[in-house]
């Protein structure tokens, strides 16, 4: 089945706002084994929308609209929509009742206009929104859907999992289900080189990458007749995966986090952490912290952003500050060691950089930063040089330093195998 999305809105061609729903309603659909080959944006004019839903009806299975269910004058979607089809408009009394009672829960008078929102194609199924007051409406004519939906994604998101989602996999014969291999501590394009031969002899499965700030996440997708089938067909794919790249994998559950597996590792050797951190400000901790359940490891972290703080917290020595700069693979072992002595903590994460977009000398140019892990009197150390704005050194360098936390404990413990 091929689908195609149209979404209305004279404020997503002028960049007002993001076009969140596509990307949801995209992935969903891929999700569901539905081919998506065309997408558009069009304002809120009659004429051209008109002019697309019949070059859509010609070439798609499934045409799926979002935005323009409105109350006013500019919202025309579904007037629009039901004259392509040839269906008349008649009112729905359910989805009366429901704008009545969803106005009066909020205590807002209903005007005159609300009631087009209650008026449906005839033959329709309509979709009742316990969130707004657009219903969203299915329309079959001639081996064509077309599916109208509320722009506002609190609307839209439920709406569509919770009514389309089994209304498109019951036309659809096939499943698709995927798995999503993360892996940190490498980039996308040596992760892509170690399976360019599993991408270019794929069918089905299908491997791609996708590259994340720091990570590189591999989904595997199978298309099947069941559920079962699909997983069964997933197992050897993630099995060389694993061959390949080993202990750089850190999940294979989408839910799960860096911070997540990183949490995991210090509940199984039951470790205490600490952070010592200078260009990246907090924001290490602050990843740990996500985590429910870190409070029983990560008990203090550290944000010695001034020389001297690198002294009077960690016991940097001002000789090293002063021979290397605060700037150095010494300063950062210094610091990672310092600060787990401070807190008392098994292990300590220590990042040192220059965040820029100053500061940067020939020597030691900007997005230049050490990082170190102490852990059980063992020290690891990194030597990273990124590039960008000031925030996104920063972004990749607490990914960084997850990363090298991780590493350090797999490798105290014995953990680490070849591709590590
Ligand atoms: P509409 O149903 O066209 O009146 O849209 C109502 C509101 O939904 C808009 O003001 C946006 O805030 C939101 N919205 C509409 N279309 C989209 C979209 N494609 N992606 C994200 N938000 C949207
Ligand atoms: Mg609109």
């Amino acid at each position: 089945m091929t689908a195609e999305l149209i979404c209305v809105g004279t404020e997503l061609l002028l960049g007002n706002i993001l076009n969140t729903n596509a990307a949801f309603i995209s992935e969903k659909c891929a999700m569901l084994g539905l081919s998506m080959y065309y997408q558009s944006v069009v304002g809120d004019n009659q004429g051209r929308l008109e002019e697309l839903l019949n070059t859509a009806r010609h070439r798609s299975d499934v045409i799926i609209l979002c935005g323009g269910l409105g109350p006013t004058q500019d919202d025309l979607t579904k007037e629009t929509a039901a004259k392509v089809m040839g269906k008349p408009l008649t009112e729905d009394a359910q989805a009366h009742k429901d704008i009545e009672e969803f106005m009066a829960r909020r205590g807002r008078s209903i005007t005159e206009n609300n009631w087009k929102q209650a008026m449906v194609p005839e033959g329709c199924k309509v979709l009742y929104n316990p969130n707004g007051t657009a219903p969203g409406i299915i329309m079959e004519e001639g081996g064509t859907c077309v599916i109208l939906l509320p722009g506002p994604p609190n609307e839209l998101v439920p709406m569509f999992e919770e009514q389309v989602c089994p209304y498109l996999q019951d036309r659809q014969p096939d499943i698709i289900c995927s798995k999503m291999v993360k892996l940190c501590g490498i980039g996308e394009s040596s992760a892509e080189t170690k399976i360019i031969d599993l991408i270019e002899q794929q069918t089905n499965p299908t491997v791609a990458p996708y590259a994340k700030t720091g990570e590189v996440h591999l989904r595997i997708t199978a298309k099947a007749e069941s559920e079962e089938e699909a997983y069964r067909m997933i197992v050897p794919v993630e099995e060389e995966l694993q061959k390949r790249f080993g202990s750089l994998i850190y999940t294979d559950d989408p839910q799960v986090t860096l911070e997540m597996a990183v949490h995991e590792l210090l509940k199984k050797h039951n470790l205490t952490v600490t952070t010592a951190e200078s260009c990246t400000g907090g924001l290490v901790a602050g990843r740990l912290i996500n985590v429910p359940g870190i409070s029983a490891y990560l008990r203090e972290g550290y944000i010695t952003y001034s020389n001297e703080a690198k002294e009077k917290l960690l016991g940097v020595l001002p000789e090293t500050l002063r021979l290397h700069g605060a700037v150095s693979p010494q300063t950062a072992e210094e610091m990672a060691a310092g600060g787990a002595k401070a807190a008392g903590a098994d292990l300590c994460i220590a990042v040192t950089g220059i965040a820029g977009p100053d500061g940067g000398t020939e020597e030691k140019p900007v997005g230049l930063v050490y990082m170190s892990c102490y852990c059980r009197g063992k020290l690891y150390t990194e030597k990273n040089q990124y590039t960008g704005s000031r925030s996104k050194i920063r972004e990749y360098s607490v990914a960084s330093a997850l990363t090298l936390l991780r590493k350090a404990i797999l490798s105290t413990f014995g953990e680490v195998d070849v591709c590590g």
